[in-house]
């Protein structure tokens, strides 16, 4: 028979998959000798089971009255006794942590009787019937769909009938009083009693718990993260603590490093005399822990060593609940924290020079998109600009965007590709759809522990909590701070690493690499296998990536080089030339302002790899647009005295005409313009060698390979081939130099690959152009497939992962694994790379380490997150350790 239920005793950190990490974790408290609340944990399997079937697995029922059963003889009180009722919680908890994303009860196990013999157990009424009206509202929202905010607007009422404002200024006979009207909403709108049997309380609490697992928040969360589906989610049931019995009571949230810069000091927030969710939840601003030791000096001291204790025990950093009941500690939770990506690479950092982790572990503990964060940009410190309000730092980075008042506008307006900054009185699960989409959050409430800055620290969005002196009028949809108004669609610019809102916007600068992300990039390297080379064609990219740790360029693009407004004309002419001599003239004025740039990028490379591929996109990519011209024509055609420039764009608009073509993706691009064009190819290659022998002379060490593009048949390349051979040596003994150099091609369509042993005889590499060959092998427009079907698909689940961003394994991964098999039994020497777009995906990476690439090879701020995907690879089925 499976067991579906375990006692906090029976359970350990190790059966985090069946447990769920909440329910692992408070057995491997309970082990450790913590004051744990005793519960119990309904197993993901159980989950799994109920979301099938609709029901219970055959002997969950009487398991889970057995453990009851024990539980209520543990703490010698019974669930909805008259006298003393035993009060539980019921709580989800998955493998891998969905902050806020699923359900939760409190105080499950009150009704009419049962909450009087808890007012007399407590010796407070006010307390008991609080607890009471505080379960008739989760329970009725959670379990059986009444709208939460009909009772808070009950509760607004009576708080303005008594001319109070908080809460905690109604008294018991209110609380009464708003119990029976809760019960009244309840019979109204779910058209049934609440339900006063506490056994079937606790079973519909466990069933929408089971439920909550497939909510539209927990989808879209999954799939942000890339959760697996068949997950489910464990229930535990737990004995119920109180931080909210009085001001000798507290409940609060704390972490033993600083989450967002990763600090070695404790923090955290809590809130006196109130209820676990308060805290989480942003309802009041909470206490920084600080002030614990001041006010419960003893707890203070209790809780620390604690918090030490776990950290050690668990070898990272810790995200702890706990509640203190009338001067007594209790934990709720621990788990690994959350941390923004500044704070994973100094936590790891300092754990190693702590000798609590290894090296490997640290670089394990780092997630390579987490790396983007520190990516993003700041504010320009020389800026100037006006702050009209100061929020919580919660989540590092600053973003400039226009303001928008809901999750569903930001989705819109975001998925267009506007930049939008998302600002709310305070984000719920339900937000999260906007916060992906928009650049930042600015909340009103909540603290740094509140809904919004936990998501966006994840996402590595910056965010502002807690900017009190917002006020937000969402139906006018404006917001004001201190006299000023501002309206949706105002541009602001928030900074999540001081908290600043500005309005307007400021210019940002970007981030450099800091001490820490250094090191662990060296240890990455120390453990990775594949190179790491980036795509380049400024010496600006090329000096930023080298900076970032790029071993070399796996790509420079020589048409980016002509796109200058001085070149393009000279670009146009070369084209457009009807004689050989025209356009020899042409690129004999091409061929120094190319040397010049070749010479500058080589020289920021000096000793590293530098590939430069020769001009491969369709022709008409510099020519003019065919409309335009037509446009300008007739405009011409009316002016006076322009008959000569009218002809000379009659006669450019027929050569245009000529030179386009239906399909210039499949046209005349790549090495079929050498191929067919005189001249061109050796123009390229004398300016590259040039300048490759000027530094040369310098006493430098440039390292050049020329790459022909869009190659398909071995005779290109042969043809290609033997004329860079034959000018490059050329240019060697005019210029009396001596240079290695090497000739290879890119592998971007199907047929190069299929045939890799017959073009691999005749290349020193292979660069795989995955950009193309996904564009070729699934015959998708990479210029249109994004902007069309594409997202339907996603959508509809067609494909799992875009394949322009995550490379399509089973069809083109199958061509570039045939492909290194092929070219390499033939040329064992021949060297191995990759330089589409997947070369800065970490899941395409860890592809391209196990078919053996020699390098990967992406844009500059990709190089510190491929170094570390690479080092992932290397290191295996590495865990996510933050999650
Ligand atoms: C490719 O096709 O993958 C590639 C790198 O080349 P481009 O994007 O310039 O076509
Ligand atoms: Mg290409």
């Amino acid at each position: 028979m499976t067991k579906y239920v375990y006692d906090f005793d029976e359970g350990d950190a190790g059966m985090k998959k069946l447990l769920g990490g909440k329910g692992s974790n408070l057995a491997e408290m309970t082990r450790l000798g913590l004051p744990v609340p005793p519960g119990f944990t309904i197993t993901t399997e159980a989950c799994n089971h109920y979301t099938a079937h609709g029901e219970y697995p055959p002997g969950l029922q009487e398991e889970i009255d057995e453990h009851l059963r024990r539980l209520e003889e543990r703490m010698g009180k019974k669930l909805g006794d008259k006298r003393d009722p035993l009060l539980v919680s019921v709580r989800s908890g998955a493998a891998i942590s969905m902050p806020g994303m699923m359900d939760t009860v409190l105080n499950l196990g009150l009704n009419d009787e049962s909450v009087k013999g808890l007012a007399e157990q407590t010796g407070d009424e006010r307390f008991a019937y609080d607890a009471y009206r505080r379960f008739i509202q989760m329970f009725a929202d959670i379990v059986m769909g009444v709208e939460r905010s009909l009772f808070e607007e009950r509760i607004s009422k009576r708080k303005e009938q008594r001319g109070v404002t908080q809460d905690v200024e109604l008294t018991a006979d209110d609380w009464k009083e708003l119990v029976e009207e809760f019960k009244a909403i309840v019979r109204e709108k779910a058209g049934r009693d609440f339900p006063s049997d506490p056994r079937e309380q606790l079973d519909l609490a466990i069933r929408a718990v089971f439920r909550s697992w497939n909510n539209p928040r927990a989808i879209t969360y999954r799939k942000q993260y890339d959760i697996p589906d068949d997950l489910g989610t464990a229930v535990n049931v737990q004995t119920m603590v109180f931080g909210n019995k009085g001001e000798d009571s507290a409940t609060g949230v704390c972490f033993t490093r600083d989450p967002s810069t990763g600090e070695k000091r404790r923090f955290g927030e809590y809130l006196v005399n109130a209820q676990g969710e308060d805290v989480v939840a942003g309802i009041r601003t909470p206490n920084s822990l600080d002030r614990l030791a001041e006010e419960m000096p003893e707890l203070y001291e209790q809780l620390t060593q604690v918090m030490d204790k776990l950290e050690k025990h668990y070898r990272d950093m810790q995200d702890i609940e706990f509640t203190i009941e009338q001067k007594k500690l209790y934990m709720l939770q621990t788990r690994t924290g959350k941390r923004t990506a500044a704070a994973a690479l100094k936590i790891a950092v300092d754990m190693v020079e702590e000798g609590l982790i290894t090296k490997e572990e640290a670089v394990a503990r780092v997630q390579p998109d987490q790396l983007d964060q520190l990516l993003h940009p700041r504010l320009d410190p020389d800026a100037q600009y006006d702050v009209i309000a100061r929020g919580l730092p919660a989540s590092p980075g600053a973003a400039v965007g226009e303001v928008v008042f809901d999750a569903d506008t930001a989705e819109v307006r975001g998925s267009r590709g506007e930049k939008v900054i998302l600002v709310r009185w305070e984000t719920t699960p339900d937000d999260i759809h906007g916060i992906i989409a928009a650049q930042g959050v600015l909340t009103s409430h909540g603290g740094m522990t509140s809904h919004a800055a936990v998501v966006a620290r994840g996402m590595g969005k910056p965010c502002i909590c807690g900017a009190e002196a917002i006020k937000i009028n969402q139906a006018e949809r404006i917001f004001e701070v201190n006299g000023l108004v501002v309206r949706e669609g105002d541009t602001i610019t928030i900074d999540g690493t001081s908290g600043k809102v500005i309005l307007g916007e400021v210019k940002l600068i970007e981030p450099k690499v800091d001490v820490n992300l250094e090191k662990i990039l060296s240890w990455a390297s120390e453990i990775r296998r594949l190179g790491v080379r980036t795509n380049a064609d400024t010496p600006e990219d090329a000096k930023r990536a080298r900076d970032f740790g790029a071993e070399g360029i796996g790509l420079c693009r020589i048409e980016h080089m002509l796109i200058g407004e001085d070149r393009l004309p000279i670009v146009r002419r070369m084209i457009l030339a009807e004689t050989e001599e025209a356009r020899e003239e042409a690129l004999m004025e091409l061929e120094p302002l190319l040397r010049r740039d070749f010479e500058r990028i080589l020289e920021i490379m000096d000793g590293l790899p530098v590939t430069i591929r020769l001009l491969d996109p369709p022709l008409h990519e510099f020519l003019p647009n065919l409309v335009d011209l037509r446009v300008e024509l007739e405009r011409l055609k009316h002016v006076p005295g322009e008959r000569e420039e009218y002809e000379a764009k009659e006669r450019l608009l027929a050569r245009v005409r000529a030179e386009s073509e239906a399909n210039p993706m499949l046209g005349l691009r790549g090495c079929r313009v050498g191929c067919t064009m005189g001249g061109v190819t050796e123009a390229q290659v004398r300016a590259i060698i040039k300048a490759a022998c000027d530094l040369k002379k310098q006493g430098k060490d440039p390292r050049v390979e020329i790459m022909v593009p869009l190659v398909a048949f071995r005779k290109e390349l042969e043809i290609e081939r033997e004329k860079i051979i034959r000018v490059a040596e050329g240019v060697k003994e005019a210029m009396e130099v001596d240079l290695d150099y090497l000739v290879g091609t890119m592998i971007e369509l199907p047929r190069a690959a299929l045939t890799a042993d017959q073009i691999g005889e005749i290349a020193d590499f292979f660069s795989f152009g995955t950009n193309d060959l996904t564009q070729t092998t699934l015959g998708f427009s990479r210029d249109d497939a994004e902007a069309k079907f594409l997202p339907v698909y996603l959508e509809e689940g067609i494909l799992t992962d875009n394949p322009f961003q995550t490379l399509d394994l089973e069809g083109v991964g199958k061509l570039v694994r045939m492909a290194c098999e092929l070219s390499r039994e033939v040329n064992p020497k021949i060297k191995l790379g990759i330089c589409g777009e997947h070369g800065g995906d970490p899941r395409s990476i860890r592809f391209c380490h196990e078919v053996g690439l020699d390098y990967v090879s992406c844009s500059p701020f990709r190089v510190p997150v491929a170094i570390l995907a690479a080092a992932h690879a290397a290191l295996g089925d590495v865990q996510d350790a933050t999650k």
